[in-house]
């Protein structure tokens, strides 16, 4: 959307806590190098997290000016990106509701995320009819901005290929509005959290941006690691090692081949490993550290920021709707 010739980009994240090394490694990280190449249009989606957070709704507006203030210090430049808060803009609840009519209800069952995520938020009830619309609001979230190109993981290939044909089926049916959205598979590894399983807020097992240094070297060092290897004796596999997890999305390459070899030929100790990312890692939330600082001196700023995308997201909305409406003879 910001200029003519450029193709428009659209991803979410839900506010549902501060960021951690996992969502910056497998969306952050790819949404900076984005802004410079794509319209981008970058949603905090509130709705999304309300899906899960239903019982607690009252912790999303704070988790969203977190999320904000996240989102800039990371170096997203609302300049070259919009980043808007997606319950400001109303229009993602009504386009909702009018693709769940034309979505057939084994398309959304058959979403293999849907069960993966009420096993890792077991705690939550997720049996709900909202929970199980998800996918047709991020459906809705990237026809809105007509979006051309998605940037997903592997583990979210299955949402957007049901976006595309939720997409087709409408334009068939119904009457031509949207470009079917391309998927851009982009580098999402899996990083693995404290205790070695998935890095997620609902285990308490995350490394967040925000943690000061010494906080990140508390956190790795007492890491998980290849459990068979004992003593700093016995070889080691990184394979089979979570910490190296975060090696692999931050570390170069050479230097990580280097490490795995001597972690395999008992060459290193685990401390001075995981010191290797350790202190890669704090050098590059540097910049990050120094912007957070300030935004959150002036969190009212970062509310300006939003508003002014809400309002510019909220323009591409209510065009498309337009035509949606017209389509459909409303
Ligand atoms: S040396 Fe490194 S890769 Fe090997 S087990 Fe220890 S922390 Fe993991």
């Amino acid at each position: 959307m910001n200029s003519a010739n450029r193709k428009t980009v659209f991803s979410g994240i839900r506010p549902t806590g501060p960021a951690h090394l996992g969502n910056y490694a497998g969306a952050m990280r790819n949404w900076l190098s984005l802004q410079d190449k794509y319209g981008c249009i970058y949603s905090i989606v509130t709705w999304h997290a309300l899906s899960s957070e239903y019982q607690n709704s009252k912790i999303i507006k704070g988790y969203t000016e977190e999320m904000g203030i996240d989102l800039l210090s990371v170096g997203l430049d609302p300049a070259k990106c919009v980043i808007f808060v997606q319950s400001e803009v109303k229009e993602h609840a009504e386009l909702h509701l009018l693709l769940s009519m034309v979505t057939p209800l084994p398309w959304v069952e058959r979403v293999p995320t849907f069960k993966d995520m009420q096993k890792e938020l077991e705690d939550k009830d997720l049996n709900t009819y909202g929970y199980l619309g998800y996918p047709v609001l991020q459906t809705a979230d990237i026809l809105l901005y007509k979006g051309d190109i998605v940037p997903v993981g592997e583990d979210q290939a299955a949402h957007l290929e049901l976006a595309r044909e939720i997409c087709r089926r409408f334009n068939r049916m119904i009457g031509e509005v949207f470009p079917e959205p391309q998927m851009l598979l982009t580098e999402t590894p899996r990083l693995a959290g404290t205790d070695g399983r998935k890095m997620s807020k609902s285990f308490g097992n995350a490394v967040y941006l925000k943690d000061p240094p010494e906080v990140i070297r508390q956190k790795i060092s007492t890491m998980v690691t290849d459990t068979k290897r004992k003593r700093r004796s016995d070889p080691g596999e990184p394979a089979a090692c979570p910490a190296f997890t975060l090696h692999a999305a931050f570390v170069e390459q050479a230097a990580r081949e280097e490490l795995a070899r001597g972690c395999r030929t008992a060459g290193i100790g685990c401390l001075a490993c995981k010191t290797v990312v350790i202190e890669r890692l704090i050098e590059t939330l540097e910049p990050y550290r120094e912007k957070r600082a300030e935004f959150e001196k002036n969190p009212a700023r970062v509310w300006e920021i939003l508003d002014e995308g809400n309002r510019r997201a909220r323009e591409v909305a209510r065009a498309t709707m337009d035509e949606v409406r017209a389509a459909l003879g409303f």
